[in-house]
């Protein structure tokens, strides 16, 4: 997590950094900083505890700040509680190298004890510093070198790393060295920019060059230069990228997260357009092709967040249309679990940002166990997009708010893509099916489109249980998996313990909470299983609780027993948690709003979770 961001060239720095990291938020907001090279030559650094804003005040906008050549930081702590010392830039005794950094330097106990033997003493209790002050004794090491100084550095530190540093010695230069963490530097005539991500340097160049891992790099006004860790240059050449630079702004919405909501259907568009043609399953741009999939015999996945919800959502889906057994698991559970792999066996593994740490490693894992592997990944070039064997992209356009709802919906999209070409590889499913299934997901826009215009009404119910303390969603198979996303993003925003639970396994235990008003919302979408789910709803009715039910048009089973009933288009069972969600985000949403907490940025999180 964290973003860094570094400009050399004709304009002003500091009002550069700030814009940039303001684009870069969404990756950490407990503090931020930057580290502008002065007119007499000298690094002068302004850091803060807080968000970025309280920056952008004590710099009036970069203006407080002149020189052309400076790099800037905004923090998702890892090591050292969020404060004004452990803020980047960090720097070492004479201010002559500053550095920031993304990331996590496992060895950093190992590396500190080298540098105390060395005499050198420590301000603050980052891995950063350390890192800092490493490269700082790898540079009187080599004679004042700083690429030698960044390739021993990068070939001694273990974990990842995106750093920037400067040295005084080396006016108008910027130093770049990564591993694992992302970094990409872009080069206009006014001067060369350098970030963790595309969007903050999206409105100066489309040409975007991605450093790779156990690269380093020398960035100069207008220049940079690629090196491997035996000093010899690399040939690199820009890709171009093709959003719109509107894509990451807010457009008048409120808030990203509400922008993004809406945006759903066209993602969802954009993403069945690329896996469908002439009304078949396309996966060509994966290089999938019917052989590999005959191949599979059983499917893991492995996931962080809400992408282990829709991992969870794709074994439902896989195993009733493919009859291939799928095992899902938390990635962080699954890297350590020494699971068993077949030799028919492939990995799956989902992440937005394609840098979740837990989900690089199980990928890896899998790797080095020989099993095929297939990322579903929404950021282009992101590390596990280019280590797994097989990528599909997600079309979700760049997502800001740290509360995920265009990428699950699209990640949802391509794996019932995925689930629907293997079930008629496999022989599961007919010709007649195969085509009922793909015409109603061409149609999941247009349903999703009229369940975002239920807000309104959702918006009311969520004014009402705002003070609430607990909330409980509930459901069965599918409605389960979607219960568990719309339980996350409600707490995550709203800041409001919730739980999601299988509606029949609520007696065995949880039910003791229920009291007078606890909310639990039900959700009710497979026809199969409505008449259990009602009964177990009935259960907490008889126990005080205040219902919420999401059901589909037609059903009436539960509207007597609800407060409170949201209706959602019918669909094939198997699509159906990409229309249910959507009611919960939205409540998550209004709530969130309601009590005037930060939608887009909430409290200890971060979008990308690049550390363990
Ligand atoms: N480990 C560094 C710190 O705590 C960077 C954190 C990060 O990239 O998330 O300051």
């Amino acid at each position: 997590m964290c973003g860094i961001v570094g400009y050399t060239g004709k304009n002003m720095a500091a009002p550069i950094l700030l814009d940039g990291l303001a684009k870069l938020e969404y990756r950490g907001y407990d503090s931020a900083g930057v580290a502008v090279r002065n007119t007499k030559g000298k690094h002068e650094i302004v850091k803060t505890k807080g968000k970025l804003c309280k920056l952008n005040d004590m710099l009036d906008g970069g203006n407080a700040l002149s020189g052309t050549c400076g790099i800037g930081h905004t923090r998702w702590a890892t090591h050292g509680a969020p404060s004004e010392e452990n803020a980047h830039p960090h720097h070492n005794d004479d201010m002559s190298i500053v550095a920031v950094h993304n990331g996590i330097i496992e060895n950093y106990t190992d590396l500190k004890e080298k540098l105390l033997n060395k005499g050198y003493r420590f301000y603050s209790e980052t891995d950063t510093e350390i890192a800092t002050k490493i490269i700082d004794y790898y540079y009187r090491k080599w004679d004042k070198n700083p690429l030698q100084a960044l390739i021993s550095f990068t070939l001694r530190a273990r974990g990842s790393f995106a750093i920037a540093a400067m040295f005084e010695d080396y006016p108008e230069e910027i130093f770049i060295a990564r591993k694992d963490s992302p970094l990409i530097v872009g080069v206009t005539e006014d001067g060369s920019y350098l970030a963790s991500d595309v969007p903050a340097i999206l409105k100066y160049t489309r040409d975007i060059y991605y450093v790779d891992n156990l690269e380093v790099g020398r960035i100069g006004k207008g220049t940079v230069a690629f090196f491997d860790v035996d000093g010899k240059q690399r040939k690199k050449k820009p890709k171009k990228i093709d959003w719109d630079v509107e894509a990451a702004e807010k457009g008048g919405y409120a808030h990203f997260m509400l922008k993004e909501m809406h945006e759903q259907p066209a993602v969802v568009r954009d993403t069945y357009n690329a896996f469908v043609r002439n009304g078949k399953i396309d996966l060509s741009e994966g290089k999938i092709n019917d052989g590999y999939l005959k191949g599979i015999g059983r499917i893991q996945i492995a996931a962080c967040g809400s992408a282990y919800h829709v991992g969870v959502v794709a074994k439902y889906v896989i195993e009733e249309l493919a009859r291939v057994p799928v095992n899902v698991d938390v990635a962080s559970e699954f890297r350590y679990r020494n699971p068993v792999f077949g030799k028919d066996d492939l990995l799956i593994v989902i992440s937005q940002s394609g840098e979740t740490a837990d989900t690089l490693a199980a990928l890896r894992m899998a790797k080095e166990n020989g099993v095929k592997t297939l990322a579903v990944v929404n950021v282009l070039n992101s590390v596990i997009a280019r280590e797994a064997d097989k990528v599909l992209y997600t079309k979700a356009g760049p997502e800001i708010s740290v509360a995920t709802t265009k990428a699950y919906s699209t990640q949802l999209i391509v794996m019932y893509s995925f689930a629907i070409q293997l079930a008629m590889v496999k022989g599961s499913i007919n010709e007649e099916k195969y085509a009922r299934l793909i015409d109603e997901m061409s149609k999941l826009p247009e349903k999703m489109e009229k369940v975002l215009s239920e807000d309104e009404r959702i918006k009311w119910f969520a004014n009402r249980i705002m003070n609430k303390h607990d909330v409980f969603f509930i459901g069965r198979g599918i409605d389960y998996a979607a219960c568990m996303e719309g339980s996350l993003k409600f707490k995550e925003i709203s800041y409001i313990h919730s739980d999601a639970y299988a509606a029949g396994e609520l007696k065995h235990g949880t039910i003791s909470l229920i009291e007078q008003d606890t909310i639990v919302i039900g959700l009710v979408t497979q026809t199969a299983l409505a008449e259990k789910t009602k009964s177990n709803l009935e259960e907490v009715k008889t126990r005080g609780a205040c219902i919420m039910g999401v059901t589909y048009n037609g059903n009436y089973l539960i509207e007597d027993l609800s407060e409170f009933t949201v209706y959602i288009p019918s669909t094939e069972p198997c699509f159906t948690a990409s229309l249910a969600v959507i009611p919960f985000q939205l409540l998550s949403y209004y709530v969130s709003v309601a009590k005037g907490n930060d939608v887009d940025m909430p409290r200890n999180l971060a979008k990308c979770v690049s550390v363990e």
